[in-house]
């Protein structure tokens, strides 16, 4: 079957004065899948990210979400996505349950808070203040809010940097069970482990162009037909997989 693509980017450039960042970039987002943006630091992933949230302005090239043009309709686009707030933007005086709330008043959404913070595990911490949550408690609250305004597209920006190898797991489950009921996943992370566990394709970006496009496996079956070899062979189980084993797979976060 055809799948649908959900975001099409064709000949994306951003100039920063005179400096370019994205070089002119193409590339498409199936419906329903994890798609990673993966590359160095300055490659031109959030730049690129936010045109397509449409936080930035771009410089040139078309930008379709779910059919909608970028430069036709850009609050269209915004009702049919789901952007990570940077943690500045949870008010300090609210709990969890409050920040719903308001959420729930800014999209204009009926949200059942407690229902939203069980399914995150975060049932504990109803009437918690965001600053008291843990790391990982952060990132699954954060990523909940991403789904108040039933999305069809959610954007997450390196979910699991700083959490320790159980939240890590934790967070990738969730981000699993979001995609198993029809939301579409854009990720970016520095972890090629992560990566490789939960990404259907992902486009590797260096000095704002895609210098590769393809499914985890492909990628690596594409680099291994060129001759490559690890140097040392590979064991059955890594460091973190010790460390799982030794210290269990709970989350512990209190
Ligand atoms: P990445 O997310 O891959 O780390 P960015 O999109 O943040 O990359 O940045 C790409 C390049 O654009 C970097 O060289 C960065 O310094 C530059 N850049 C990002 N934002 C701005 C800005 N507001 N003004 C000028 N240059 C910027």
């Amino acid at each position: 079957m055809e799948k649908r693509k959900i975001i099409e980017v064709r000949d994306l450039v951003k100039k920063y004065g005179d400096f370019t960042a994205v070089k002119g970039i193409s590339f498409d987002v199936y419906e329903n899948e994890i798609f990673g943006l993966l590359g160095p630091n300055g490659a031109g992933k959030s730049t690129t990210l936010e045109i397509i949230e449409t936080l930035r302005d771009k410089t040139s090239g078309q930008v379709i979400v779910d059919g909608i043009d970028l430069d036709k309709d850009p609050e269209a686009i915004k009702k049919l996505i789901g952007v990570q707030l940077q943690s500045s933007g949870y008010y300090p005086g609210l709990n969890l349950t409050e920040l719903i709330d308001l959420f729930c008043g800014l999209y204009n959404q009926k949200a059942d808070a407690k229902e939203l913070l069980a399914v995150f595990n975060l049932e504990d911490k109803a009437k918690a203040k965001f600053k008291e949550l843990s790391g990982g408690q952060k990132q699954r609250f954060s990523i909940a809010t991403t789904l108040i305004n039933k999305p069809k597209i959610i954007f997450l920006d390196e979910p699991t940097t700083g959490l320790d190898p159980q939240a890590r797991r934790n967070l990738w489950d969730l981000i699993q069970q979001v995609r198993s009921q029809g939301t579409t996943v854009v990720i970016t992370t520095h972890y090629m482990d992560e990566a490789e566990f939960l990404c259907d394709r992902c486009a590797i970006v260096e000095g704002g162009k895609i210098i590769a496009l393809d499914s985890p496996d492909t990628l690596i079956d594409q680099l291994v037909a060129g001759g490559f070899e690890r140097t040392k062979e590979v064991k059955k189980a890594n460091l973190e997989d010790v460390f799982i084993h030794l210290t269990g797979k709970e989350l512990r976060e209190n």
